[in-house]
């Protein structure tokens, strides 16, 4: 392989269902291992609060790659986020279980705060990653789901060029960027030259709508384009602050009741702050990066 490739090929699992596809033949036991098989998706954020554009990759996501299980794993410590306070992880986690209820392959995991309680540091993506790869069947295969916005950052992630390699990414559109962008944000190690990134800003941009697969020195990344929600959470706490806004439509029902129970993102003082939900904001000052 050379050191970039797009490849114009689907998920392997969609091809095997293929009519045309002659399956070549293998032993009984390779056989009931590869049907037990499950592809799988660790869709890590902060969730605070989770939002229907989360929901929206997470279901083109499992539309694509024939995904058996999503695993929301809201961070304990967002170690890039960390000069910033957001809800406790309680909270967070509470709202990731109430978005998830009802799709059942979407699973709420509280894996980054176990491994937090259990090393009293920040947990980086690799060690999470490969702490979940050490649980898993070998026959079963693992995606880092992100998007776009959050990938643009990954070179300034603990040890990437490790982590892109562990396992294949799939990169969500998100309205305001490009899947073309994916190339030029690669750690230097994986980076094309000058002249292959600027055919590859073009190329990936356009085929983004074909489903790509993009190959680069070892990792693998794919383009899922068919998710356009124009939602953050940075807005939600925002429209929450204020008074009055709803925000059914764009965290679900069941988030928006949570939201306005607990006065989420609207404490002000102290006595302002929900009884029953002492952690209500985590000031968070240690400096890392995940
Ligand atoms: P904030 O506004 O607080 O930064 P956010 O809306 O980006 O939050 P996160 O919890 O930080 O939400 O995101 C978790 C993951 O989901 C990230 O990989 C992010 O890129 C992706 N994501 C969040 N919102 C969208 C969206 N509307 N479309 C596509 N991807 C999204």
């Amino acid at each position: 392989m050379s050191d970039f490739e797009i490849l114009l090929t689907r998920p392997l699992a969609r091809f095997a269902q293929s009519p045309n596809h002659k399956i070549a033949k293998f032993s009984k036991s390779a056989k009931d291992a590869t049907l037990s098989a499950v592809n799988l998706a660790f869709f890590g954020g902060t969730f605070d609060p989770i939002h229907r554009g989360h929901i929206a990759v997470a279901e083109s996501a499992t539309k694509r790659f024939e995904l058996g299980k999503i695993l929301f794993v809201p961070a304990e410590l967002p170690p890039h986020k960390q000069k910033q306070t957001f809800a406790g992880f309680p909270h967070r986690m509470a709202m990731v279980a109430l978005a998830t209820e009802g799709h059942s392959t979407f699973v709420p995991s509280d894996m980054e705060a176990l491994l937090y309680a259990q090393t009293g540091k920040p947990n980086y993506s690799l060690e999470t990653i490969r702490t979940l790869k050490g649980e898993l069947k070998k026959a079963d295969k693992l995606y880092f789901l992100i998007g776009i916005d959050a990938f643009l950052d990954i070179s300034k992630w603990h040890r990437p060029v490790e982590l892109l390699r562990e396992c294949e990414f799939i990169v969500a559109n998100r309205p305001g960027y490009s899947l073309g962008d994916i190339a030029g944000a690669l750690p230097e190690e994986l980076r094309p030259k000058d002249e292959v990134l600027k055919a590859a800003r073009n190329t990936s941009a356009g085929l983004a709508s074909s489903g790509a697969v993009m190959a680069f020195s070892g990792a693998v990344i794919h383009l899922l384009e068919d998710v356009s929600e124009r939602v953050s959470s940075t807005q939600l706490r925002a429209a929450a602050a204020s008074s009055g806004r709803r925000l059914e439509g764009y965290v679900g029902d069941a988030v928006a009741e949570y939201i306005r129970k607990t006065r989420l993102y609207r404490a002000k003082s102290k006595s302002d702050q929900p009884a029953a939900a002492p952690t209500h904001a985590t000031p968070v000052k240690k400096k890392s990066r995940r």
